[in-house]
């Protein structure tokens, strides 16, 4: 049976962060609701004949499930999919949800991968964005996930914040390296219509770091870590040897992957499809029908040859030209030789023979590489 990740969306947070735009809401009331929807959705594909080898529980923020919600989520999953046995098992977290509890229970469901949200080690900055914890209540749940067993942890950052000195974010750097989590995710701030920080920046009272600035900041964090251990496989993605993200490699490798939740989104067989949005609308939806599918795209051969060569190109060792060869039949130069052949004269890209991939130059103009791909 064919491999394919498992991506399972829990759209709840406690409180909504200044910068967020991800699908999330903090009316909590209605998370049994919701729980009770997602179980009928894993069971309307358990008869899908496929493998899990990842799983990962994303949002929102799914520890805001209680010790009970928790592995019964869990097992609902267990018993609806064959699992194969070297899973990989991440839950997303946001430190102040965590409990002691929470996280034994999650050990004991096999959860193996925990990947914590931090931003920022300073407390004004953290206050600023809106998020509902400190550094040192940061610290004190990374400590109590240690002791709980999890040895595989992501920590999420983000540069680029309003007022944000390029010093202050080594500084988050460094002091996270202190606690050697096997993962660091560093995210670029980007200001998204919807969210409480584009109202202040439509104000013009968002102070953003000047575009140098930010660039500063994103070469000290390839810099430090590197320093540190960490090998730097995709544009934001950072992990100590053989701790890259398996379920995330899925992704930018082109394979396939069933998302359930609201507004998750799958690709199986060469189609994609995605559920509906709104939470409440996705609870409707299975209610009706068991899923809750909004649209399904047969994507065509140049679309999936796009997407092939965007998405591997976010992986700092590049596009792999015989999977590509495998996959669809032609070379990648016969379809793309032209847009390589531009970017490599503006020196955004190189092509070494096995491997065509961003340059240095290239990892910070990536969207500009990206557009010659578009069909
Ligand atoms: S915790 Fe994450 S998902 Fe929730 S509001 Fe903040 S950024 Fe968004």
């Amino acid at each position: 049976m064919d491999a394919i990740a498992l991506y399972i969306h829990v759209p709840f947070c406690i409180k909504k962060c200044a910068y967020c735009d991800f699908n999330s809401y903090t009316e909590l009331e209605y998370v049994p609701l919701y729980l009770d929807s997602l179980k009928r959705e894993i069971s309307f594909y358990s008869n899908i004949e496929r493998t899990i080898s990842s799983i990962y529980i994303g949002g929102g923020t799914p520890t805001v499930l209680n010790e009970k919600e928790l592995p019964s989520l869990v097992d609902a999953v267990r018993g609806a999919f064959n699992i194969s046995p070297g899973l990989e098992f991440t839950v997303e977290a946001n430190p102040e949800t965590i409990t002691r509890e929470k996280l034994k229970v999650l050990r004991e469901a096999g959860v193996n991968r925990l990947s914590l949200g931090l931003q920022s080690f300073d407390d004004k900055l953290l206050k600023a964005i809106g998020r509902i914890h400190t550094a040192e209540g940061f610290l004190k749940k990374f400590f109590m996930a240690r002791e709980a067993g999890f040895d595989n942890i992501n920590v999420d950052l983000i540069f680029g914040l309003p007022q944000q000195k390029v010093e202050d974010f080594c500084d988050s750097l460094k002091k996270l390296l202190d606690l050697s989590p096997e993962h660091v995710s560093c995210y670029s701030l980007s200001v998204e219509e919807g969210t409480k920080f584009y109202e202040l920046k439509e104000k013009g009272l968002l102070f953003l770091p000047s575009e140098d600035e930010e660039r500063m900041m994103y070469h000290s964090a390839r810099r430090i870590l590197e320093e540190g251990g960490y090998s730097h496989y995709e544009i934001s993605n950072f992990a100590k040897p053989g701790r890259e993200c398996r379920h995330n490699l899925v992704y930018w490798t082109y394979g396939e992957y069933l998302g359930l939740g609201a507004g998750a989104h799958s690709f199986i067989d060469g189609v994609r499809f995605y559920n509906v949005y709104d939470f409440k609308d996705y609870i409707e939806k299975v209610k009706e029908k068991g899923s809750a599918v909004e649209n399904r795209e047969k994507l065509s051969g140049e679309d999936q040859q796009a997407e092939f060569i965007i998405l591997g190109l976010r992986l700092v060792k590049g596009v792999d030209k015989t999977l590509f060869y495998r996959k669809f039949g032609k070379e990648l130069d016969s379809v793309y030789g032209d847009a390589i052949k531009r970017l490599k004269e503006k020196e955004l890209i190189v092509d070494d023979g096995k491997y065509v991939k961003l340059t240095e130059k290239g990892l910070d103009l990536a969207n500009e590489a990206f557009i010659e791909f578009l069909p």
